[in-house]
């Protein structure tokens, strides 16, 4: 459903991702079932992200007879934040099997704030027609701007951002920037707090996948 005050953000209301949503925000909850949520509310918001990607039309012969059905057009390109928005990307393979995963990886300098690209496996020039930016968390939008940017100086014409939690601030500053890019998220959380954490939200979500997390 988009929302109306923002209107590129298409934020999922399937009761599934809300129910998964919860597990996902619980802090009880153990890295491993951690994982597997994140790759279920993925999946369903990768979903609902994919309903225009476009089709073309084949001939299958079934046992009994030939029938008309279609196939994938777009090329599509996964490209993955490191590190949290690995977890993402199984879940996106399973919906689209021929899909490519190109990784970024960008850190924010503490000193600037500013996103720092120290990761990229994009070849030289664009050969998707769709790329979905996977990051669980959208914060600031730092990341995700940036990650924008350089999918566009690579030629990418189609971007869709797709994150599992938005935080207003994020929502704005990726509308701001970049208005021709959707953005598509289980959940638009209330605000970000002083140090950069969404709120209600789930903590890091990278910590909170791979178990790097404080104990205390
Ligand atoms: N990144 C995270 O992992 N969590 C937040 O709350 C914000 C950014």
């Amino acid at each position: 459903m988009s929302h109306g005050q923002f209107p590129n953000l298409i934020v999922s209301r399937h009761p599934a991702i809300g129910h998964k949503l919860a597990l996902l925000r619980a802090e009880t909850t153990e890295p491993k079932k951690f994982r597997e949520l994140v790759r279920e509310i993925s999946w369903l918001v990768g979903y609902e992200a994919l309903s225009d990607a476009r089709l073309r039309d084949i001939r299958v012969r079934t046992p009994l007879e030939e029938t008309g059905g279609v196939e994938l057009a777009d090329r599509i390109g996964l490209v993955p934040i490191l590190r949290a928005g690995l977890g993402m990307v199984d879940a996106m393979l399973e919906l689209m099997p021929t899909a490519q995963v190109w990784h970024l990886g960008l850190f924010r300098d503490e000193r600037t704030l500013q996103p720092v690209e120290y990761y990229n496996k994009l070849p030289d020039s664009a050969t998707v027609d769709l790329c979905l930016i996977l990051d669980p968390m959208l914060a600031t939008g730092g990341s995700a701007t940036a990650a924008i940017e350089v999918l566009k100086n690579w030629g990418a014409r189609r971007i869709k951002l797709i994150n599992l939690i938005a935080a207003p601030e994020g929502v704005a500053a990726v509308e701001k920037a970049h208005p021709d890019v959707p953005v598509h998220t289980a959940a638009l959380d209330r605000q970000l707090n002083e140090k950069g954490y969404i709120m209600p939200g789930l903590g890091d979500a990278g910590d909170r996948q791979f178990g790097t997390g404080h104990t205390d």
